[in-house]
């Protein structure tokens, strides 16, 4: 038993482990509750090409809203979720979903490519590569409008049978990228030998811009590494004018972050790539995605 000091001056509570195990045994229950009863949504935050100002995508991000909780972020349930092998279902579901959303925007002549994250657990699967074929035949999607985000730690577990899914997903025209890039620690090599189509630098190297040395050196070195090997490079979390004027003199031209517009609902979304109100009548040709 622990002595707390307090604003009532002390406090009993019990130990600190049972408390993180009870209340981690309770966010696990209440999640598989929220996905049978379907609770879950997503949002899609826009990512934007420099210059042009189009949108050229949309990562869908996964968000619960409990009853009795409130709003539980992501960063929160999915590690426990990876922990207990759930996030294999949760997976499933946001990866239906997302491209479900993605056939009908194209249906409403929408042409918008949706950005999946995809969890190691998720990725090791041994059917993994016929769910995604599954869902987009499903949904009669094109794979060229599904990408999917691999986290470092993806590919670096199992490499031989990794670097033959991560083809086998190629093959099928879904787009690679790799996640949070330069959080892992992993061999660059991978970048050379596996069919990846994007990098994302990591918010936490974004953050610093332009001020901070380091930041300033690992941005630019990205940037760089991934142009020298023909990838494509977003920047992610650009809240500032500052960060986002510093990443394009780099050479990076799309940008992910608050700056540009925050996850949104799918009809905010779409709101936010609609054209303006005289060209409603050319539905198909008018949205921006498809410019
Ligand atoms: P992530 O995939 O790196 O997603 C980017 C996160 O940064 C999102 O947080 C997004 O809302 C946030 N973000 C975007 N722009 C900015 C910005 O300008 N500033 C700041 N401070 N944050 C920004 P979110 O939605 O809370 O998700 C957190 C993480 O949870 C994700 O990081 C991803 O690793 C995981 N996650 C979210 N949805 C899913 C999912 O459907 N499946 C799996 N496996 N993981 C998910
Ligand atoms: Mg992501
Ligand atoms: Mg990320
Ligand atoms: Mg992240």
């Amino acid at each position: 038993w622990v002595k707390e000091g307090g604003r009532a001056g002390f406090r009993f509570h019990v130990p600190r482990k049972e408390v993180d195990l009870l209340s981690r045994m309770r966010l696990d229950h209440d999640m598989r509750q929220a996905l049978a009863e379907g609770r879950f949504r997503l949002h899609y935050q826009p990512q934007v090409e420099l210059g042009s100002d189009r949108v050229i995508g949309a990562e869908a991000l996964i968000r619960w809203r409990d009853p009795q909780r409130g709003e539980i972020s992501p960063a929160e349930f999915i590690p426990l979720a990876e922990e207990s092998g759930f996030v294999v279902a949760i997976g499933d579901w946001v990866l239906k979903e997302a491209v479900a959303q993605a056939a009908r925007w194209l249906a409403r002549g929408l042409r918008m490519p949706v950005a999946v994250n995809v969890s190691a657990l998720q990725f090791q699967q041994p059917h993994f590569v016929d769910t995604v074929a599954a869902a987009l035949r499903d949904a009669m999607l094109p794979a060229s409008l599904l990408e999917l985000e691999l986290t470092e730690g993806v590919l670096m577990r199992d490499t031989e049978e990794g670097l033959r899914r991560m083809h086998a997903l190629a093959a099928l025209g879904v787009t690679l990228s790799i996640d949070d890039f330069g959080t892992g620690y992993s061999s660059l090599g991978y970048l050379k030998r596996f069919p990846i189509q994007r990098l994302k630098i990591d918010r936490s190297f974004v953050q610093g811009l332009p001020g901070d040395p380091s930041d300033v050196g690992i941005a630019n070195a990205i940037v760089q590494m991934g142009r020298a090997l023909g990838l494509q490079v977003i920047a992610e979390g650009v809240e500032t004018e500052a960060q986002r004027d510093f990443l394009a003199q780099a050479g990076c031209h799309e940008f992910q972050g608050y700056l540009f517009a925050r996850p949104l609902r799918p009809d905010e979304f779409e709101q936010r790539v609609r054209p303006r109100r005289h060209v409603v009548d050319s539905p198909v040709s008018g949205w921006l995605g498809l410019a």
